[in-house]
Order: C-alpha cells, then structure tokens, then sequence
C-alpha cells in the first residue's frame, strides 16, 4: 500500500463509531446450588460436586433455591433494574459435552428483572448505560484439555448465575471496560459475586459493530466471548473495532458470528456463526413453577443493600475533599473502604490527638497498600490481612505527633503487618522513638562541633552548604533516630549564636 492509500485509509477510519453491547454472567455468592443442594464451592475435586439434579439424570426435579433468588433480586435493585413480579424459567436446548441435561434452565420471555441503567465514568465523562435484563440462569459444567484429552468435571454445572445484558450504549472499549469495573463493584460489594474474573466467576461476552457516523441502524455485530480480564477486553475490543473497519473499508462484509480473543497474539478469530434465539427452541420449564416475589420480599431485600462505591466516593469527594483518584484508589476494595472508613471514626472519637483527613488517605493509599502489596508473598501473611484500625491510627498519631520520623513508621508498619503486633511495642523494642529531647540533642551536636571544628568555622564565616553535613552528623550519630525538625531548629540557634 502505498502512502496516499495508506492516509486516506486513515482519514476513512476516523467517519466511523463503534458500538458495543456487553452480557456479564456473574455467579452468585449462594452456599448450594441455583437447583439442587449440592455445594457451590471452586476448586474442588472433579464431579465431587454433583447429584442426579445437576446430572441431568432421569426424573430427577429441580427445586428453585431461594438464597439464589435474594442475590439476583438484590443485584438488579442496586443496578436501577425493574422487578418483575411474576418471572419464569425457561429451557435453552443445546448439546455440549458439559452440559449433561442437554439444556441449560435460564430465563427468557419474561426474565425477574428489566429495563434498568448504569450510570459510568470513563476519563470524567459520564454516561448512562442502558441495561436491558438481569435474569436468573445456571452455569454449565467445564471441560478440561490435558494433551489430546478432554476431561469433563460437572462440579460447576447448576451454580447460580445472573445474566446482565447491557443495550447497546458504549462506544468505545474503555466505556466498556469502565462499565464493567463499575458492574463488579457493586456486585462485589453487595457480597453478591465474589468477582473474580481470572476463576470465571465475572465473565463477559462483547458484541461490537461499527458503523458511519450519523448512520441510525446499527452495523452486523460480532460476540466476543468470555474474555478473562480488563485488560483484554480493552484490547480484544479495540481489535475488533479496527477489524471490521478496515473489512469494510476494503470492501468486505462483517458477518455475524462468535469469535475468541487470542491474547498472545492480540487478536480476535472466528469461532463459529452466530446462533439465534430460535436454534435454542427455548419453552417454559415444565419442573418449576412461575416465580412470584411481594413487595414486602423485594422492600427487605432492598433494605439490605449497603452504601455502592458510586455514591461513596462522591461523598468522599464532597465530605473530605479527596481527589478523584483517591476515592478511586479508597473505593476500589470495599475492605479498603471500610478500613478507612472506620479510621475516620477512630479518628473523631479518640483523645489523643486528631489527623487531616487527607493525610489519613494518603497513609492509607501510599503506606498501607503498598506495604500490603511487598508482603503478599511472604507465608506470615495473607492479602487483606490488614492491622487493627486502632492500632494503624496509633502509628499515624506516632509520625504525626513526631515521636517517629516517617521512614521509622514505615518499618513499624512493615513490622506490624508480620507480627500483629502494636506500634507502641514495637517503637519501644527497636528503641525506634525519634530523639526529640533538646537537652540531649544539644549535647550531641556541641560533641560533632568538636569533633569537625574546621567545618565548623567555614560554617560560620558563611559557607552556609555545611549547614546540611552537620544535620547528616547528627542523623548518623542519632541512628536516624533524631526529629529532623528539632535538630534544624537547634543547630540554627547555635550558629547564631557563633556568628555573633
Ligand atoms: P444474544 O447475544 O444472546 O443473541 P441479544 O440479542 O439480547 O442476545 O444481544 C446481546 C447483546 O448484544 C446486547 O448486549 C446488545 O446490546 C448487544 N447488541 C445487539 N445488537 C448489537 C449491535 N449491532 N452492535 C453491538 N452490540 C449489539
Ligand atoms: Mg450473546
Ligand atoms: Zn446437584
């Protein structure tokens, strides 16, 4: 291709929109299955999770487990989805080696919730997104590849799962990423769905399009299926946007299809056609009855969600003026959000002294955090296995008040995270506490003065640069130990006091 090709290409590219669509299935958080009671727990031994419900076996009835029901209702109320009152389960037919009932029971004309929204941030431009359905349905089970062996392991197959599909709202692949960020979040911490989209337990299929800007009917999709993280979604969406502009650019047609995401090589392939609604030949589940929830069900369930990561860091914003990445930063953990949370309270309620606000933050953000991150590996210690928050606002009152310096309180910190042990204890084992006190301080440094007399006179006829070796002197002496504030302080009298 020559060059003027080449540009005109590019200047082509720039009259298109993509259009992205997004289905999250997200497992819920429930003790036993969506049908049957065995466990729903990851990572146990091959089909030692099963019973003839979940096996498909003949006459076998499913029954509608309840606690399934109380999450999927509570996901779609803290996303702004309708309930419907009166839903029912559907069988979608297909035949696959891990799906040994040869249909999966879903939802599908009348599903327990719909027309619902998100709303999302992407680079601090908001956006509503749309959300077309949150329904009820069960996983499927899992085929192992080992060599030129398939393995099938049923322990999966039944686990409650909600379905969430999105309109087709996004329009570029960071808004999906920001949906789907925003979706875990509150999924995560209603206690809904453990999140984890590396174990499979938040997946999401993309669909994207493109078509010219200003074109009102939407361009033939493809359905990126089941990407395992942000990052490649971000990527396998970008991909596939650029795909189908050049396939059209060049003259070719998008075709409606499945395609995988090949993340070592960035790239997105064919997989098979698109099937449609029909080729399921779904009906009504003729095992289960109609789903009907009251309104004093659906009102308890609503009392029982707790403040969502949207709302908290507005408030972080508007209450402690917080920048917007600290509230990110804060937020994106709920156990993060509640230990600071619980800081601040600690904070109002203790004697001993107070601290900004924002200074609790960043020893949040910049100490704590970090340090949980250089521990993780170390056996003593599990991630989110965070100190007392009596004893974490102790050691900020130990740097804020002066008596370690902040280096020492990153040992400490550090020290308190292998140990569980106090700050006090530790400052007061390691012998940690900054010399503040002035008598001793005074003497040291009337010591350092004899022992580098030359340094000193050049100091007082003017050679203000020493000023800084003398400060090293008395660190060194002191161990680092010595309140940098106090040793300023002091040397400036004395010097003073020399010149005059
Ligand atoms: P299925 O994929 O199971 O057939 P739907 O027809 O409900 O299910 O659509 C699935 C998703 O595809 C929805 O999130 C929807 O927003 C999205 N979608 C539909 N048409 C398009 C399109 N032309 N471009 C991008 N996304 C689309
Ligand atoms: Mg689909
Ligand atoms: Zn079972």
């Amino acid at each position: 291709m020559n060059n003027n090709n080449y540009n005109e290409l590019h200047d082509a590219s720039h009259s298109f929109e993509a259009v992205i669509g997004l289905e999250v299935h997200s497992q819920l958080l429930t003790k036993t299955k969506m049908f049957c009671s065995c466990q729903n727990i990851f990572g146990k031994e091959p089909n030692s999770m099963v019973c003839p419900v979940c096996l498909g076996l003949p006459g076998a009835l499913p029954v509608i487990n309840f606690e399934g029901v109380r999450l999927a209702v509570k996901a779609a109320l803290a996303l702004n989805i309708n309930i419907n009152k009166k839903s029912l389960f559907a069988r979608k037919n297909y035949f696959y080696p891990d799906l040994p009932k040869g249909y999966q029971i879903s939802q599908y004309l009348d599903p327990v919730s719909s027309n619902g929204y998100l709303n999302i941030e992407t680079d601090g431009v908001e956006k509503r997104i749309r959300i077309n359905r949150l329904h009820i349905e069960e996983d499927a089970g899992k085929l192992i590849h080992i060599g030129s062996e398939s393995y099938v392991d049923l322990n999966r197959a039944g686990t409650p799962l909600v379905e969430i599909v999105s309109e087709p709202d996004m329009s570029s692949a960071k808004e999906a990423v920001s949906y789907l960020k925003e979706l875990r979040d509150i999924l995560v911490y209603q206690g809904i769905s453990d999140g984890n989209m590396e174990e499979g337990s938040f997946r999401c299929d993309a669909n994207v399009s493109v078509r010219r800007k200003g074109d009102e009917k939407l361009g033939t999709r493809a359905e990126i299926k089941n990407v395992n993280s942000f990052k490649f979604v971000e990527k396998a969406i970008d991909y596939e946007i650029g795909r189908q502009i050049d396939l059209i650019l060049s003259g070719g047609n998008i075709i409606q299809e499945t395609r995988l995401y090949d993340s070592k090589e960035n790239v997105t392939r064919s997989m098979r056609g698109k099937e449609e609604a029909h080729d399921y030949r779904y009906f009504e589940e003729p095992d289960l009855p109609p789903l009907i929830l009251d309104e004093e069900f659906i009102e308890k369930v609503k009392n029982s969600i707790s403040e969502l990561p949207q709302s908290k860091r507005k408030r972080y914003a508007d209450e402690y003026a917080l920048t917007s990445y600290d509230c990110e930063v804060l937020t994106q953990d709920k156990n993060i959000a509640y230990y600071f949370e619980d800081l601040i309270k600690v904070n109002a309620v203790n004697n001993k002294g107070k601290v900004e606000i924002k200074k609790i933050a960043n020893w949040v953000i910049n100490d704590l955090l970090f340090a949980l991150k250089g521990i993780e590996n170390q056996p003593a210690l599990k991630k989110g296995n965070m100190p007392e928050q009596e004893d974490f606002f102790n050691l900020i009152l130990e740097v804020e008040t002066g008596n370690i310096n902040k280096n020492t309180g990153k040992i400490v910190l550090t020290e308190m995270l292998l140990t569980g042990k106090k700050p006090a204890d530790i400052i007061k084992e390691k012998n940690l506490a900054q010399v503040s006190d002035e008598k001793g301080l005074e003497g040291i440094i009337k010591q350092i003065f004899d022992e580098n007399s030359k340094e000193l006179t050049d100091l007082i006829s003017g050679k203000d640069k020493l000023f800084g070796f003398f400060v090293g002197e008395v660190m060194k002496k002191t161990k680092g130990k010595a309140n940098p504030k106090k040793v300023n302080e002091i040397l400036k009298n004395f010097i003073e006091e020399k010149k005059n």
